[in-house]
């Protein structure tokens, strides 16, 4: 067995619309493509041996033990690899269900898609799935050392891409709420949202957190002073820079015990409380030093330490974090104790589990001595052991939701101390005995604020209720469920993308808003180009739904982008697609026009529900489409009398139509007329009914968008793109005599609609110069030479001068064959040479004629009609 190539879609797919994790394996079977499992010598066994949990996958039989039956009975390897890579993760902890395996049109090579939480382990587990079923062929087992170490490398992966126990539930949370989500390049920095209605967050800190608040929060000194002075009660306490001044600052604050921290720690770093005496404060002093030049000095206050959560102005939780603990047993000693606690599959490292594994410092020990104990003592049963002092849940503390228990005042008080220092979220420290009274009767304090506070203690409380803070967050930052989003309008289709795109647009942004949008030529935002190049992919829709300004965004969809990764939104507000037609087939293992069909489905159902699907209902694999969506259906037809438009207007529906010269939105008894074809000038007078086609598709999307009759109108009759800008696509050239016209049509389906536009040319001779790239089908030429017949009055066929690797003059005689097969009597001849060819073609053009070229380099071609000197550039869309 050998892997082609793997993909990882990350988007709406053509596997499904649903699920967008998804890895696609090309695998080659190689010398297994004709032996199903059964006649594979103890490979069952083997199978069942290595990967008894198999017996949980359902598979096709419907029950439990149902793949092992097919196992059994005989299935194919590719089938085998697909369960066993989506077991693998779920060993490491991965729920993941979905999977299904296709052979290609090329026998024993199949695609294996495997659902997958973390790109990097669903890759690793195909790879390890191919590796372990190969073993299995060969030696008839696979150690179990090495699926041990898989399922390791798969847990790695998972925990080195976590954000973070805050980010997470924060993640969570959106997801859970439709709001779209994506990382930033920055590390940790995450996108809610699209377009002009984003938010960031990095961890715990919103782009609404002022730099003013977090810098205040992050100096503990002047923190305290402000609130000193606004008559919160906060710990007595001095700075000192020295170890001179150490004695003095003792008595200032009224004495032992105190506490010595660093003037800008956290998570508890070299902090040491409830200090007793002059060699304690020393040592302390010492171990502060390490973190921070400045040194706090403050009287201790006895009491439970408590973090109270303030989102958006309101308390959300309280939690009572208690010191890391053992609790004695009789039996056991402190150390046994501790190994015993950190057993606890909740305690992890650092933070990426609910609980941190304890870890003794220099403190501990004297902890310890003060109770009575060292490492090696048995405390009695029941009683409770402090093995830190403070009670930060990274140096393996836990926490006990208080947030039912908080005194109304203490509540206020919170608030208000948020507000002074200014943070949108942050975690007040409290130090008192008892929350639920209020902090001035007990001498409780506010010992900090803390900006970007962790919410681990919150949602994953060792005791107690947990809290959706995120979901505190989340209404915060989107008030409603539509606020985090902007419009996304995705186009796709054989022919006409990047011009419906365009019009598109255009057409929106007679409304006044920033349009972003992307297409086979670039990428732009408002009138401006951000990049140029073919921007179809999901990494282009990015560029725009990452765009803070964008409120709009117009994607062109091509097929190689939604193949390669799935498209680059989970769901659009209008899906548009314009037509199928055979191109590019036999490309990434699509070999028929009706999988083609399947792939460009995938912009009509990836579209809200309340969103629209815009389709074309002169094309019967488009119109189909409207089966498979759960969006609202809009069609448009170039024929007022198609019968599935007139359906479905009767039952309420929306549709553009082609009638009597105009274009016109229908509804119910309403025809609401844009404009006429011939004042449109992309429609180049009304003559080329592909792009009335094409203006329909554009004008219905924005009419479904809530886009006025008026300004749909205005951006149709003001629509132009420059040569320069939409080269090889319908650049028309006034020469005086006679006109030239530039097209890069590339499959039959735009020969046929350049034809229905070079059929409705009246006042001359057709002249066409043609050819086609050498890597087409044999048949794809011949049928060239049949549309050209039916459409030229006079061909000339050329050569690309790149061959492409077939013969020179194949591809001519190929055209020749269609040509005389379609009309025997037609007139043409032969000119290999491109630039010749052209030459020729206007050297001999008749008054009132039209020469059209499809030439290989749109560039030379334009050169070549612009030194006769061009009266009018016609715009392609002018
Ligand atoms: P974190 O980042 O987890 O909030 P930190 O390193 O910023 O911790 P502080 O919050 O200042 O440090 O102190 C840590 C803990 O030490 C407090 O939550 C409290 O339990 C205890 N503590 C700090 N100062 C005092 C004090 N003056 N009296 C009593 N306990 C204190
Ligand atoms: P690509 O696949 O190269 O990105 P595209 O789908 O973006 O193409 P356009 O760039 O808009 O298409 O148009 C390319 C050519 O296709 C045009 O010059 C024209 O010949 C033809 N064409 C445009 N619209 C249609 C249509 N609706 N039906 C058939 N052919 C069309
Ligand atoms: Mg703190
Ligand atoms: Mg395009």
């Amino acid at each position: 067995m050998r892997i082609l190539k793997i993909q990882t879609l990350r988007g709406p797919n053509y596997w499904s619309i649903r699920r967008h994790k998804l890895i696609v394996m090309r695998l080659d079977l190689e010398n297994l493509a004709e032996t199903p499992s059964n006649e594979i010598p103890g490979f069952y066994e083997g199978l069942v041996e290595a990967l008894p949990s198999l017996e949980g996958h359902y598979c096709s039989p419907g029950c439990r033990g149902g793949f092992l039956m097919r196992v059994r009975e005989g299935t194919m390897m590719g089938h085998i690899v697909e369960h066993v890579a989506l077991e693998l993760q779920e060993l490491a902890g991965m729920h993941v269900g979905f999977g299904r395996t296709r052979e290609t049109a090329t026998p024993g090579i199949f695609q294996v898609v495997i659902e997958y939480l973390n790109e990097e382990a669903g890759r690793y587990a195909g790879r390890a799935a191919v590796r372990l079923c190969q073993s299995i062929v060969d030696r008839g087992r696979y150690p179990k050392a090495e699926l041990e170490q898989d399922i390791q490398d798969l847990k790695d992966f998972l925990r080195d891409a976590s954000l973070g126990p805050s980010t997470e539930a924060i993640i969570k949370e959106a997801e859970k709420r439709g709001i779209p989500w994506m990382p930033l390049a920055a590390r940790f920095l995450i996108q809610l949202g699209y377009g002009v209605n984003q938010k960031r967050m990095q961890a715990t800190m919103s782009d609404n957190t002022g730099i003013l608040g977090v810098e205040l929060a992050c100096d503990k000194e002047a923190t305290k002073r402000i609130l000193a002075a606004n008559g919160v009660p906060v710990p007595r306490g001095t700075v000192i820079n020295f170890l001179d001044d150490l004695e003095e600052s003792i008595e200032q604050v009224g004495g032992y015990p105190i506490v010595i921290k660093p003037l800008d720690g956290n998570h508890g770093r070299g902090i040491t409380i409830d200090i007793r005496t002059w060699d304690e404060a020393e040592a302390a002093y010492e171990a502060a030093r390490q973190v921070s030049r400045s040194i706090i000095v403050e009287r201790y206050y006895v009491g439970r330490d408590h973090r109270v959560l303030v989102v958006d102005g309101k308390v959300v939780a309280v939690a009572e974090r208690v010191p890391a603990h053992v609790v004695g047993n009789g039996r056991s000693t402190i150390a046994e104790l501790i190994e015993e606690t950190n057993l606890d599959p909740n305690r992890g490292e650092g933070h990426d589990n609910v609980l941190t594994k304890i870890e003794l410092d220099r403190t501990s020990y004297q902890l310890l001595e003060r109770q009575g104990y060292n490492l090696n003592s048995v405390p009695p049963k029941g009683t409770i052991c402090y093995l830190r002092a403070t009670a930060n849940l990274s140096t393996g503390g836990s926490a006990v939701d208080r947030t039912d228990e908080i005194h109304p005042e203490n509540r206020w008080l919170a608030q208000r101390v948020v507000r002074i220092i200014g943070l949108d979220i942050a975690g007040l420290d409290i130090v008192t005995s008892d929350i639920s009274r209020p902090l001035r009767e007990l001498d409780g304090v506010i010992v900090e604020v803390n900006a970007a506070p962790g919410f681990r203690m919150h949602v994953a409380p060792s005791q107690g209720i947990p809290r959706n803070v995120a979901g505190a967050v989340m209404n915060m930052l989107f008030p409603n469920e539509q606020s985090s989003r902007i419009p996304i309008l995705s186009i796709t289709g054989t022919n006409g993308k990047t011009t419906t795109t365009r019009l598109l647009a255009h057409i929106y942004k007679q409304t006044g808003k920033v349009v972003g949008y992307t297409t086979t030529d670039g990428t732009y935002i408002g009138d401006y180009l951000v990049e140029a190049g073919d921007n179809t992919g999901p990494q282009s829709a990015h560029v725009i739904l990452q765009d803070p300004t964008v409120e709009v965004a117009v994607l062109e969809s091509a097929r190689g982008g939604i193949l390669r990764c799935g498209l680059g939104f989970e769901s659009a507000n209008v899906g548009v697609v314009l037509n199928v037609a055979a191109d590019h087939l036999g490309i990434g293992d699509i070999e028929t026009i009706d999988q083609l069909a399947n792939l460009k489905s995938v912009v009509a159902e990836a579209v809200y529900p309340d969103g629209y699907a815009v389709l074309n209902a002169d094309d019967n694999r488009v119109a189909a489409m409207s089966e498979k969506t759960k969006a609202n259906i809009a069609y448009f037809t170039m024929n007022p009398s198609s019968e599935l438009v007139r359906k479905h207007i009767e039952k309420g529906g929306v549709a553009a139509v082609y009638e009597n010269g105009y274009l016109s939105i229908v509804k119910g008894d309403w025809t609401h007329r844009i404009e006429k074809a011939e004042n449109i000038p992309l429609t180049m007078g009304g003559k080329a009914p592909f792009m009335i086609a094409n203006a329909l598709a554009a004008s219905l999307a924005a009419f479904v968008q809530n886009v006025t009759i008026e300004q749909i109108r205005a951006g149709l009759k003001t629509f132009r793109a420059s040569v320069s800008q939409t080269p090889g696509r319908m650049n028309l050239f006034n020469l005086g005599k006679y006109h030239a016209l530039v097209d890069y049509a590339h499959n039959p389906a735009s020969y046929e609609a350049l034809g229905s536009f070079v059929r409705n040319w009246t006042t001359g001779q057709r002249i066409g110069v043609i050819g086609g790239p050498g890597d087409r089908r044999d048949e794809d030429f011949v049928t060239l030479g049949k549309l050209a017949a039916d459409i030229f009055d006079y061909i000339i066929i050329k050569e690309d001068d790149d061959t492409r690797g077939r013969l020179r003059g194949s591809a001519s005689d190929l055209i020749t064959q269609g040509i005389t097969q379609a009309k025997p009597n037609c007139r043409f001849e032969s000119i290999l040479d491109e630039t010749q060819a052209i030459n020729k073609a206007l050297d001999m053009a008749p008054d009132g004629s039209l020469v059209v070229i499809l030439p290989e380099s749109v560039n030379r071609a334009i050169k070549l009609i612009k030194v006769r000197g061009v009266q009018e550039e016609i715009q392609p869309q002018s």
